[in-house]
């Protein structure tokens, strides 16, 4: 095996060294479920007062309602309690801020293979594909009209949420 990742099973360690989320179910304490993105200044929990075991999150490069999305939604609202639905793109995302053939061109550049196959789903306009992405949400029909479900955009220099449907 390799080393490569031993500083973070020293930090895993300690952090079971004090463990207490054990002996928890696995639904979503407090009803809610988020889709948003990958991005690393995202923290979807805090962002929102949550802790850990109140949400489902799911989370991609956009932060976008595809099929696995659905997926998992699905199931939040059937069998894990989940009564209300997040979807949260964010201000100045690599993924709506360049087009499907420049993405292709910076992996291909990166990789030294050609990536021009391969799909990454960009974002053109971001408020009109998150009023889409909303509306695939809440026209689903394993989704029960019961279920609350906004669209917002994060401000990654504010640590705001403007609710846009
Ligand atoms: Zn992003």
């Amino acid at each position: 095996m390799s080393a490569d990742f031993d500083d973070l099973l020293a930090a895993n360690r300690d952090f079971a060294a004090d463990f207490n989320l054990s002996g928890f179910d696995g639904v979503a304490h407090a009803g809610i479920a988020i889709v948003t993105c990958m991005d690393s200044r995202i923290d979807p929990l805090r962002m929102l007062g949550l802790k850990p075991g109140d949400a489902k999150i799911f989370r991609n490069p956009g932060g976008r309602v595809t099929e696995a999305a659905l997926e998992a939604l699905v199931l939040g609202v059937h069998l894990l309690k989940v009564e209300r639905i997040l979807v949260i793109p964010h201000t100045r995302c690599a993924m709506a801020s360049a087009t499907e053939q420049e993405i292709q061109e910076k992996i291909s550049a990166s990789s030294g293979t050609d990536a021009s196959w391969h799909r990454f789903h960009v974002v053109t306009d971001q408020v009109a594909d998150l009023r889409h992405d909303v509306a695939k949400v809440r026209t689903h029909p394993l989704i029960p009209d019961s279920v609350g479900v906004g669209g917002f955009v994060y401000d990654v220099d504010t640590g705001l949420l403007d609710q846009i449907v």
